[in-house]
């Protein structure tokens, strides 16, 4: 039997916390009534357990509860934000502001929009992945509905300025959406404070189950107005109708929960283990670069090109020891090289690698990491 590879692609997904999954259990036998069954204990039972994870995910982002829809996962949350915006404020305008580097989700509901007689900005980000907030008030028309500028980047780690571009669109009184679903469990969110109007995340990046995620959409001041795209039952208030995993939403309410609690501490690990990670291959590896902002950046992911070694052939030939990937897990599925390094105009994304730790890694991991990327690299350097 030979040992499982080390797993380095937590920004791909991630495994249900055993704590999590425990948590779960019960709710896929014992009380597996249907949340939307109101005269029964069984579905009085499960529709409590819905919402106490409602309050946990709200608590999280400083939401209130009835401000947290269920979807399947962000993607859905994305779609539901875009084209449900869209399809609610007509009479407002017709104009939506994006930026370059977002996850596909959200690049493929511009898409979407473009194609369905909406316009659409998207802006470019400076050589380090960041958005200067003033280009968003640039770009900003009387007919503009929504800017959707992601939290955290999910290839290069880089976190934008959140709070300044939401002060931008609450002066221009436009929606503003923030796909969190690198950033939610990781770094601190304020709804309230970033003046953020609708936000995703997913349970399955936070050592929740698969299958299930989350849109914020704000019920005040202003209240985000939105057209349902799936219709059915009326549940979700009407927004996402079908009938809840209750197992799954009191798994991501868990996994919030403990993500939340040992954040600045399981940061600051992930921070010093990915410096580490960094410095040894700065220095093994002659000519390697960071890809990304050094300082803005979320603590767990390392996007690093190290030539001059094709990043693909260093993938696959480490695959037996160690899981990572050159960029996303929705690029690789395509089989396209990274919009997002192209949009940093590198000037060669194909030696660019992304590492993305987690609770998984201890010090041991770290290490034999090291050693087996600095020596397969320096191996498959020889043949160039
Ligand atoms: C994973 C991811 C998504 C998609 O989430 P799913 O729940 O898998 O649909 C969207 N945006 C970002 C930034 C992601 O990392």
């Amino acid at each position: 039997m030979s040992e499982q590879p080390i797993y380095l692609d937590y920004a791909a997904t991630t495994p249900v916390d055993p704590r999590v999954l425990e948590i779960m259990l019960p709710y896929f036998t014992e009380h597996f009534g249907n949340p939307a069954s109101k005269s029964h204990s069984y579905g009085n039972t499960a529709a409590a357990a819905v919402e106490e994870a409602r309050e946990k995910l709200a608590k999280a982002i400083n939401a209130r509860p009835q401000e947290i829809i269920f979807t399947s996962g962000a993607t859905e949350a994305i779609n539901l934000a875009i084209k449900g915006a869209a399809l609610a404020n007509e009479s407002k305008g017709k104009h939506f502001i994006t930026v370059a580097t977002e996850h596909k989700a959200v690049l493929d509901c511009f898409d979407w929009l473009e194609n369905n007689g909406y316009e659409t900005t998207v802006l470019p980000v400076d050589s380090e992945g960041i958005l200067d907030p003033q280009q968003v008030a640039d770009a900003i028309r009387p007919n503009t509905v929504m800017v959707s500028v992601m939290m955290v980047n999910n290839e290069i780690g880089v976190i934008q300025d959140i709070a300044a571009i939401g002060a931008i669109c609450k002066q221009h009184d436009v929606y503003f959406m923030t796909d969190a679903t690198q950033g939610l469990g990781k770094e601190k969110i304020d709804v309230k404070a970033m003046n953020i109007d609708l936000l995703t995340a997913s349970s399955h990046k936070i050592y929740g189950p698969k299958g299930v995620g989350m849109l914020y959409a704000k019920r005040s001041n202003p209240r985000v107005r939105l057209d349902p795209i799936q219709h059915g039952g009326g549940h979700e208030k009407g927004l996402r109708s079908g009938t809840l995993p209750t197992p799954l939403i009191v798994g991501f309410g868990a996994a919030v929960q403990i993500a939340c609690k040992g954040m600045k501490k399981e940061q600051a690990r992930l921070r010093k283990f990915r410096d580490e990670l960094q410095n040894e291959l700065l220095n093994k590896v002659p000519g390697a670069s960071v890809n990304g902002h050094l300082e803005n950046r979320v603590a767990g992911i390392l996007n690093i090109n190290l030539p001059p070694v094709d990043a693909e052939a260093l993938v696959a030939s480490l695959s037996d020891r160690l899981a990572f990937s050159t960029g996303s897990a929705c690029t690789t599925e395509r089989i396209q090289s990274s919009h997002v390094l192209e949009i940093l105009r590198l000037t060669n994304t194909r030696h660019a690698i992304r590492l993305s730790l987690g609770l998984g890694l201890e010090q041991k991991l770290l290490d034999k990491t090291m050693t087996c990327i600095v020596s397969e690299h320096q191996r498959l350097a020889q043949f160039i």
